[in-house]
């Protein structure tokens, strides 16, 4: 499995590659025109977090192959991009000394331009804090924003705008943003902003952050003190909001949190959207306030853009919610490039910070396709016969089709029956009720299984506990025991259906995507083989250029 996804991941690049060279030689239909002297004054960066070429491929195969597929036109932002003259690039996401990276290190590096080691937020390699690119922008007296729909203090946002050795210090990570400053954060993860005596019900702070929240988020600190960090940014300037009618209705300096963890995934998210009584924002809504309010100053802008739920789906290896967190980061992306279309004057980079999962399409043994009768004349006398199951292009629907992510489906549906309820039968019900992918009972009892955790580690948040799923292979390199595997097994029992294969329940080293947009002079340094502190550095020296 492992060599296989090698040479895919090495075809995608080769491809790749002689992509740029056309792209730079031939001028293609809707390229900006008008030779860029200006300068560039606003720059957006927007991070798929875990989105791979292989994810990206997931979303390509979907708005190209599938029969019916909500993209209409079947180009999705990606494809747009480069048809409008954008440029390709490649980079490689390690962090300093190590061949993997975590989320962290990987925005560290993109946000300082400097190596930085995992699971540390804003600092270089040896622990000093370095300038992100807010900071530098700011210095130039440009408007800033942070955008997510995971959490403020989450590791690729926090990257932005703190400094702390451990991306576990999300409370000590919110006190660093608000003193970063940062002119917009839209994002989730109210948690880490209030006071611990809000877990009281009875409280006075309770009732009155349930008042200004609107009621629309569950109020659960996870600070360890008293401090009020929403009143703090108040006193810093700050305008509050809890919900999409009050983050519309607020101007200047917004601080938005919508949720009290991350927000819901984008199945969900995406059976919502018309909802009139809906309060968390999009991604989309999100950075398109982010972009009308920073815009205003005349200086430019810098924002920071992440769908981060791409990441968290492919953690759990969950393929059908990760197809709908692509199509949300594509409808934010067009979002941005229709709002630049006229412009010269900004820069638009979209990438990942790593591949998460080793996911990819794979041919199989199971289910060969039996012979078939084609017209042309190399099968005049006998049927088309492949030796394997390439998959069929009806599978890219039925992933789409999905009713509730792998998570969903044990934390609300499974979890939730008595515990005497909790029978591979009943997960086989749910499961079959929200995937088209059907699962036996027997498949649902293998999911169940637990045996001894060989890698426990007493007190360790992810490896403390002593009884485990029971993986069938790789289980070193699932590391989330409790909360994703589960999770992990489904998918692996669904795997055979779906001609998919993910390899783990972390990040590969693939390297990913570097997608830019903007005029010729901007975008010429990122058509290069990177890594990520070098990707950053180089747009650092775009906000920095005189
Ligand atoms: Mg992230
Ligand atoms: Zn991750």
């Amino acid at each position: 499995m492992k060599k296989l996804y090698l040479v895919l991941t090495l075809s995608i690049i080769t491809l790749m590659v002689v992509g740029c060279d056309m792209t730079t030689e031939v001028k293609k239909s809707g390229e900006k025109t008008s030779e860029k002297t200006s300068k560039i004054k606003n720059v957006i960066l927007i991070i798929g977090d875990g989105m791979g070429p292989a994810q990206i491929g997931l979303l390509e195969a979907y708005a190209r192959q599938a029969t019916n597929p909500v993209i209409r036109s079947r180009t999705t932002a990606f494809t747009r991009i480069l048809n409008e003259g954008g440029t390709l690039g490649v980079s490689m996401t390690n962090s300093f000394n190590s061949v993997v990276t975590d989320s962290a290190s990987s925005a560290t590096q993109l946000a300082t331009g400097k190596p930085a080691n995992p699971e540390t937020i804003g600092i270089d390699a040896i622990g000093n804090p370095s300038d992100s690119l807010i900071v530098i922008a700011k210095k130039q007296g440009k408007a800033t924003g942070i955008v997510s729909d995971v959490r403020l203090t989450h590791s690729t946002a926090a990257a932005f705008g703190a400094h702390q050795p451990s991306r576990m210090l999300e409370n000590e990570i919110a006190v660093d943003m608000i003193e970063t400053g940062t002119d917009i954060m839209l994002s989730g993860g109210l948690r880490h902003w209030i006071p611990q005596s809000a877990n009281n019900h009875e409280s006075a702070i309770h009732n009155h952050l349930s008042l200004i929240t609107d009621g629309a988020i569950d109020i659960q600190s996870k600070r360890k003190d008293d401090r009020n960090l929403l009143e703090e940014a108040v006193k810093k300037g700050y305008s509050l909001a809890f919900t999409k009618d009050q983050m519309v209705a607020t101007s200047g300096k917004i601080l938005g949190l919508f949720s009290n963890s991350a927000f819901p995934d984008a199945i969900i998210t995406d059976r919502n959207k018309a909802n009139p009584n809906r309060t968390i924002p999009t991604l989309r809504e999100m950075s398109q306030k982010a972009i009308e309010t920073l815009e205003k100053n005349e200086k430019g802008f810098f924002l920071m853009i992440e769908s981060g739920l791409i990441d968290w789906a492919a953690h759990y290896n969950d393929t059908g919610t990760m197809l709908h967190e692509m199509l949300k980061m594509d409808d934010t992306l067009h979002y941005v490039l229709d709002w630049a279309k006229d412009r010269d004057d900004t820069l638009i980079i979209v990438t990942a910070d790593h591949e998460t999962g080793g996911f990819g399409f794979s041919y199989s043994s199971a289910y060969i396709p039996k012979p078939k009768a084609l017209a042309g004349s190399a099968f005049k006398d006998k049927p088309y016969q492949p030796n394997y199951n390439y998959g069929t292009s009806q599978i890219l629907d039925k992933i789409y089709n999905q009713k509730l992510s792998y998570l969903e489906i044990f934390k609300k549906k499974f979890d939730s029956l008595d515990k005497k309820d909790q029978t591979p039968l009943q997960l086989m019900k749910i499961v079959n009720q929200n995937t088209e992918f059907d699962i036996t009972e027997q498949q649902a009892e293998r999911i169940l299984m637990t045996h001894n955790n060989i890698y426990y580690k007493k007190d360790h948040y992810s490896l403390g506990a002593k009884e485990v799923p029971k993986m069938k292979s790789n289980d070193a390199f699932f590391v989330y025991h409790i909360s994703d595997n589960r999770q992990n097994l489904l998918a692996i029992e669904i795997a055979e259906k779906q001609s998919v294969v993910w390899s783990n329940g972390t990040h590969t080293a693939s390297p990913v995507l570097v997608f830019a947009s903007g005029s010729k002079k901007s975008t010429a340094p990122f058509v290069s083989f990177m890594g990520h502190p070098e990707l950053g550095k180089k747009i650092i020296d775009v906000l920095m250029e005189k």
